[in-house]
């Protein structure tokens, strides 16, 4: 009894919010509460930053977000195809960012951890990036 959906859309900035509310969205008929909601959405526009900024540099390209509802639990994998990660593990650590100048604080993944139940990266240089969140 799951239910499914799945967005593709371009990486520019201004498609992130209506990737969030597009999540936040899919996700009422849990019942979630307030809160919920709102720490799914950080997470979302997080990794749809990232996405944007990092996996493809501001370049526009696809990003997609396929989400699934299964019991009482959300799944949601951001994805994109850009340049990648060299070392998950170090770029997951708080404050580590590989952009200081643009005044990013290296807090994305640390927000992803804390909002959400589970968070999960996958990524191959040259290949793109899958971020895999449930709450
Ligand atoms: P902040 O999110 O606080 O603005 P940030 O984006 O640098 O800063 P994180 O979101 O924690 O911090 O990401 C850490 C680092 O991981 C980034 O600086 C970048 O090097 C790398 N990274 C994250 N997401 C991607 C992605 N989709 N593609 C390529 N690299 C990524
Ligand atoms: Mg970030």
């Amino acid at each position: 009894n799951t239910n499914e959906m799945e967005i593709i859309f371009d990486s520019r900035s201004s498609n992130e919010g209506f990737a969030r509310v597009a999540v936040a969205s899919f996700m009422t008929q849990l019942n979630p509460t307030v809160e919920e909601v709102s720490d799914v959405k950080t997470a979302v526009s997080e990794a749809v930053t990232n996405a944007i900024i990092h996996g493809y540099e501001n370049e526009i390209h696809k990003i997609s977000i396929f989400c699934q509802i299964e019991e009482n639990q959300i799944s949601v994998i951001v994805e994109d195809t850009g340049k990648g990660i060299e070392n998950v593990e170090e770029a997951m650590q708080p404050m580590y960012t590989t952009k200081p100048e643009l005044e990013r604080s290296g807090m994305g993944f640390a927000f992803m951890e804390a909002f959400m139940d589970s968070v999960e990266v996958e990524s191959e240089i040259g290949q793109g990036t899958k971020v895999k969140m449930k709450k």
